[in-house]
């Protein structure tokens, strides 16, 4: 009999690569055939990053389809992006599924579509094929897109997803209060990219009500409330790198491992890891700012700068910076940060707070320093600080700037005593044991499993 096969897409973005390649992997472990569809821009990134792409060979077919955009466009143009995915993906990914049913014994029998790009659930239903769709983010900013008509009710958004005024937003009692400037799609400068992005969110909630499968990155051991909301949302996360089949699968940059080996030359529980995820663009002054607070908490430092993390063309570091830290503080363009999280040398995480980098840090019991930058950061950091109490937010003075001496004390009171660190183990024991053998997300995965080899 054929293999079950399914084709699996993600939304262009490191983000969302990362744990749904997760997720596809597992898929391949349970001997089910997946099509892994990335846009043609990100394909490249991906393969040219894979260190060891034959093991994935027969297991795994990575294809590229066209976002629509030339090669040279700028894909950081969220609202030109999210267009064109939009008018040019659908019919390329129902072309793509037709040539592998007309070519292959084992013909698609499901899409598995995170659900910023749900066109492709339509896809499936319009070609009678079997569907399901994955969250990459926390369930609270979910709740937060799927309540967006009682939002417009309420007057806090208008129609196009545009928030009137300043507004505080309680969805339930047991969650947290977002600021409506802080809503996901509404984090954008130009309305024109709100707009778009205010569409794809309509489309998310519509795929709740048409998949036969909701499932979602995270665990009730961390935001019971936001899953109480909505019965249909499974939780079958966190999905972490356990057993990859290969080592920096779906990576956009390559990875630096020798700072695997400096940690191991660190004292335990020492080292501050700073790092700020794939978007994150620091303006000059408050990149020095962070480099010389760094410098002054006299740490050791483990500090991720992409390529492109500042405005400007060249990073540049204040004058004698890198001589006066010397071996102390260690700068890498793109770390193998699962591993670097799990070295017993990391004391703590400085964080933009990105879904995958909280739940990272949770699952190796790592108090934060939350350094929130844009969209769910901001929600991400209020479980950390005000639900879950492992870590502490940082204010900013009067010219909007997080200056060193507030990084220094902030690092200070989270490093000093065991308060931070305890309620961190704590709840990575929680959150761990929900994907071990008997724990709910485990659960839920395997069902899902079931259900997707018995289409
Ligand atoms: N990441 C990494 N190396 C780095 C920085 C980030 O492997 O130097 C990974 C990180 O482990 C996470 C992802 O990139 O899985 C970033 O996702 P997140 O949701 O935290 O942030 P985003 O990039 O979406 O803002």
């Amino acid at each position: 009999m054929a293999k079950p096969h399914v084709v699996v897409i993600p939304y262009p973005a490191q983000g969302h690569v990362i744990p749904i390649l997760e997720l596809a992997q597992r898929l391949v472990q349970q001997g089910i055939r997946v099509t892994f569809v990335n846009t043609e821009f990100n394909h490249k990134l991906v393969t040219s990053n894979w260190l060891d792409k034959d093991s994935f060979g027969g297991v795994m077919q990575m294809v590229p389809i066209s976002d629509g955009l030339e090669p040279w466009e700028d894909r950081s143009d969220l609202c030109k992006l999210t267009l064109s995915i939009m008018q040019t993906m659908p019919h390329k990914l129902e072309e793509l599924i037709e040539t592998i049913n007309k070519e292959e014994s084992s013909k698609v029998s499901c899409v598995i579509a995170d659900d910023c790009m749900a066109w492709a659930i339509q896809v499936a239903k319009k070609m009678g094929i079997g569907s399901a769709a994955f969250w990459p983010a926390s369930v609270a900013t979910l709740a937060s897109i799927f309540s967006f008509q009682k939002l417009i009710d309420d007057g806090i958004i208008n129609e196009k997803g545009i928030p009137l005024k300043d507004h505080t937003i309680q969805l339930s009692e047991a969650m947290p209060p977002i600021k409506s400037e802080n809503l996901a799609w509404a984090c954008f400068m130009d309305v024109a990219t709100i707009e778009a992005s205010f569409q794809l969110v309509k489309e998310a909630e519509e795929a709740y009500r048409l998949t036969e499968w909701f499932i979602c990155n995270s665990t009730t051991d961390l935001e019971a409330a936001a899953f109480s909301m909505y019965s249909q949302l499974r939780p079958i996360g966190p999905l972490l790198a356990s057993n990859r089949l290969a080592d920096q699968a779906g990576h956009f940059w390559q990875e630096d491992p020798t700072c695997l080996t400096w940690l191991d030359q660190q004292q335990p529980c020492s080292v501050i890891y700073i790092a700020f995820g794939s978007f994150t663009i620091f303006d000059q002054t408050q990149f020095e700012e962070l480099a010389l607070g760094l410098e002054l908490s006299n740490r050791p430092f483990l500090w991720v700068v992409r390529p492109g993390m500042t405005k400007e063309t060249t990073t540049s570091y204040p004058d004698g910076y890198t001589e006066r830290v010397g071996s102390r503080g260690r700068i890498v363009s793109w770390a193998p940060q699962q591993k670097v999280l799990a070295h017993p040398s990391v004391a703590c995480f400085m964080s933009h707070c990105g879904w995958n980098s909280t739940l990272e840090g949770v699952t190796n019991g790592l108090p934060f320093l939350c350094w929130p930058y844009f969209a769910d950061q901001f929600h991400n950091e209020t479980y950390i600080c005000d639900m879950w109490k492992t870590g502490l937010r940082m204010a900013k003075d009067d010219t909007g700037i997080i200056t060193r001496g507030e990084i220094k004390s902030k690092l200070e009171e989270l490093l000093s005593g065991e308060t931070y660190k305890l309620k961190a183990l704590d709840i990575k024991e929680k959150v761990t044991s929900s994907v071990i053998e008997g724990g709910c997300s485990h659960k839920n995965l395997s069902n899902f499993i079931e259900w997707v080899k018995e289409r």
